[in-house]
């Protein structure tokens, strides 16, 4: 099995790869930082991300992803530190029996539209849209019908996995990943006499789609998961479920609301 590591770069983490790398060569995995088949991530949620945005581009889903936490407990990152070698074992078992047992996650895929042409993008989590100068004004057409003029903060776009991260902050829903879905939620939207959105977060299923117009050549932000850039000269962005999916290594079963509860209320609350 062919491998690739990808580390926080704190201490602790630092340590845990070199731990894996030994591991791996006792269990005879070949270490390939360009064409992995398997990448682990070690650190956090947001070290996932990172790994994810290195390899999607050229891998797409010829890759899988595991993650060790080292830090509290993370969604994408589940396993912990002292579990490493019966992680590698299994890695082992799976690798000879040849099944790399996966799950997969739907991701949000956008289509950016400026004068200079299309550039498509996935995130796993979400992408954002917000004004740099003040307020951002948008139209916002579901299934290519005018749906509402937008005016606030900016606009949250979310996949099922990336619910619980900035889309929660918003009060969006959790959604669980095997709901293909988006999820749109509103950054601060206003709402008075003049100004009027529909103020919930909405769910689109596959096959749905939602284009956003700004209605300024005002600068914006756009942000993909950690990652944000700049626009002057956007037209449009069209988002939908990616027909892509993430495949996530699944050694061992830990159902998605398991993670919710342990994340957001703990295990000791009566
Ligand atoms: P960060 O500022 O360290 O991330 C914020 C927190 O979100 C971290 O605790 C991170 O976990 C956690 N997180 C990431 N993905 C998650 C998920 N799917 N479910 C639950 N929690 C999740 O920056 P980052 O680590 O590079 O992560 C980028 C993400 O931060 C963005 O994709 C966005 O979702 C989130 N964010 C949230 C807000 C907000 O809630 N107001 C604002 C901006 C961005 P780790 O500590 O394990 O990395
Ligand atoms: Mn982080």
């Amino acid at each position: 099995m062919k491998y690739c590591v990808v580390d926080r770069g704190d201490e602790i983490s630092q340590e845990l790869a070199v731990q894996f790398h030994k591991l791996a060569s006792r269990y005879n995995m070949v270490l390939d930082e360009q064409f992995p088949e398997v990448v682990l991530s070690i650190g956090g949620d947001g070290t996932f991300l990172q790994a994810f945005h290195r390899f999607e581009p050229d891998l797409g889903e010829k890759v899988a992803y595991v993650g060790i936490h080292t830090g509290r407990l993370g969604f994408f990152a589940d396993w912990k530190p002292d579990e490493i070698e019966h992680l590698a074992e299994l890695m082992n078992t799976a690798s000879q029996e040849n099944e790399l047992r996966t799950v997969q996650y739907p991701l949000v895929e956008i289509q950016i539209t400026t004068e200079a042409g299309i550039e498509t993008h996935l995130a796993v989590n979400e992408f954002t849209l917000k004004g740099i100068d003040g307020t951002l004004v948008a139209q916002i057409n579901i299934n290519d019908e005018m749906f509402e003029m937008f005016r606030g903060d900016g606009i949250c776009i979310s996949t099922p996995s990336g619910s619980t991260a900035y889309n929660k902050s918003l009060g969006g829903a959790i959604i669980h990943p095997s709901v293909e879905s988006i999820q749109i939620a509103e950054i601060a939207s206003l709402n008075n006499r003049v100004y009027r959105t529909l103020g919930s977060s909405m769910v689109l299923p596959k096959h749905h789609h939602c284009d956003i117009y700004p209605q300024s050549d005002k600068r914006l932000l756009l942000s993909l998961d950690h990652l944000s850039m700049q626009l002057n000269d956007l037209i449009s962005i069209r988002c939908r479920v990616a027909d892509q999916k993430i495949n996530f290594s699944r050694f061992r079963p830990f159902p998605f609301w398991s993670r919710v509860r342990e994340a957001f209320i703990g295990f000791d609350v009566k």
